[in-house]
């Protein structure tokens, strides 16, 4: 296996073994099946809807381009993140789990400044997790809350952040201004939006890769303050956006076409609900179990709700076969106990 080979597999392991994972990824070239394979495809097997693979990472292991003046992309092709060049030093933002040394490497590719700031974008191990590598005698910043969940986690992998706010943040260095905003929970406690005015540049993690639907039942605490903060991200002014995952950044449309998914699938979901009829599954069910009889109702209503979204998401967003079941699941717990703030459509 070539070193890169080996660098992805690795990558890919991490990303599907950590708790706060976003889109899958197609599999990498090298890893997609011949075409040999693919005509054994066993009977039952449900086709892939939109797939975008991800290129071939280059020899060195990661990707590297600058998105606008001093502003510079990293991607090992799974997970990005962005770091900001000036004279007066760089500003390293998410310390990618072990990728710490190919950002290392990939700073010293543009610059002899050193590192003397890291941006959290949320507390998730996945993406910060080699935030050791350059805590040393830096500012680190980050939302309270992460702050707080630090503090608790008490990992040596992953240092307390020094500097933390609340509402809004702002970081200037060499004459560029980064705005550091707390839009509420939705993935996680302590989720910032990075916008970067001047280069209308903007990084929110974990809750819009492009062409792809949310990860696994949403990965939310609170699934209105994710849809509310892509709202407040989409209200800031840039064209280009980084969603932590996969090997290039987003365009703003893109952004907007996921968070019309996440609007879709509740709709889909208030449909299904309506359709499916909890009598007749109880009646027709085998199960002498009741709760094993509304598993299989809330089963038949997710089942609804997937058909209803197949037509027009499955051919415009990956990893809609894994996870459009799930997401419907989430909006049936959400129908059940909540009556809609009305800031979803
Ligand atoms: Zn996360």
């Amino acid at each position: 296996m070539s070193g890169w080979r080996f660098l992805i597999l690795g990558f890919l392991t991490v990303w599907w073994a950590a708790g706060c994972m976003t889109e899958p990824a197609v599999p990498p070239p090298g890893f997609a099946p011949s075409p040999k394979k693919a005509a054994e495809t066993p009977p039952g097997w449900v086709p892939d809807g939109y797939v975008e693979a991800i290129p071939r990472m280059p020899e060195k292991g990661y990707l590297l381009k600058p998105l606008a003046p001093e502003v510079y992309f990293f991607s090992n092709g799974v997970y990005n993140t962005l770091f900001v060049v000036t004279e007066e030093g760089v500003i390293l933002i998410d310390p990618i789990q072990g990728a710490g040394h190919l950002l290392r490497r990939a700073v010293r590719e543009v610059t002899e400044q050193p590192v003397i700031m890291m941006i959290y974008s949320h507390p998730h191990r996945d993406h910060i997790g080699d935030a050791s590598m350059f805590a040393e005698g830096i500012k680190i910043v980050a939302h309270r809350e992460t702050q707080k969940l630090l503090q608790r986690y008490n990992d040596p992998a992953r240092p307390v952040p020094n500097i933390a706010f609340g509402e809004k943040y702002a970081v200037e260095l060499g004459g560029l201004r980064l705005d550091l905003i707390y839009p509420g929970d939705g993935h996680g406690k302590g989720n910032i939006i990075i916008h970067i005015p001047q280069r209308r540049l903007l990084m929110f993690v974990d809750v819009a890769t492009p062409k792809s639907v949310p990860f696994k039942n949403f990965t939310t605490v609170d699934i209105f303050s994710q849809i509310a903060g892509l709202k407040r991200a989409l209200q800031l002014d840039f064209d280009t956006y980084v969603a932590g995952h996969l090997y290039r950044p987003g365009k703003r449309a893109e952004m907007e076409e996921v968070l019309q998914y996440y609007f879709a699938s509740k709709r889909a979901n208030a449909e299904a609900l309506k359709r499916v009829s909890i009598g007749k599954i109880m009646r027709e069910s085998r199960s002498k179990d009741i709760e094993r009889k509304m598993g299989e109702y809330y089963e038949a209503v997710a089942e609804e709700c997937y058909r209803i979204l197949k037509p027009k998401w499955k051919p415009r967003l990956m990893g809609f076969e894994a996870f459009a079941r799930g997401h419907c699941d989430v909006w049936t717990a959400f129908h059940r106990t909540h009556q809609s703030p009305g800031n979803a459509r």
